[in-house]
């Protein structure tokens, strides 16, 4: 529990939102900002700043939510596809510092784009970055 945060006051129901699911690790309401109509978002229900911090357990039960809240979102606003985001640090986007992720509908012609992929990559440095990520997983 975080004093100021914004999604453990929608928790506690001390401001309110758009609920659309609730079980016993997650709650999920629609942004009130929305990229597109039915853009939901589905948080822990406990606090956690965001994916590295969040335990193992708790993301299951968030991305079971989100599988089961695509299906229906696609369905309720006949969307043509979804895209599933989480926004972790201030340079990855996160305005709000509890473990969320995004259900954003997507229309064939709404306009919004994806990242762009660069061709960033020197030679052999494909091969050395894997390197590097590999070390770095425990
Ligand atoms: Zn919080």
């Amino acid at each position: 529990m975080s004093e100021d945060c914004i999604f453990c006051k929608i928790v506690k129901k001390e401001i309110p939102s758009e609920k659309i699911y609730e079980d016993e690790a997650t709650l999920a309401f629609l942004n009130i900002k929305p990229v597109n109509l039915g853009h939901a978002l589905v948080i822990s229900k406990e606090h956690f700043s965001n994916i590295y911090e969040t335990p193992d357990e708790v993301l299951s039960a968030m991305i079971k939510t989100t599988k089961k809240l695509s299906i229906a979102i696609k369905k309720a606003v006949n969307a043509d596809g979804i895209n599933i985001a989480m926004n972790n640090n201030l340079a990855a986007g996160q305005v709000i510092f509890h473990s969320h992720l995004h259900i954003i509908p997507r229309f064939s012609n709404d306009g919004h784009e994806l990242w762009h992929g660069k061709e960033v990559y020197k030679e052999n440095e494909i091969s050395e970055v894997a390197r590097k990520i590999s070390r770095e997983i425990n």
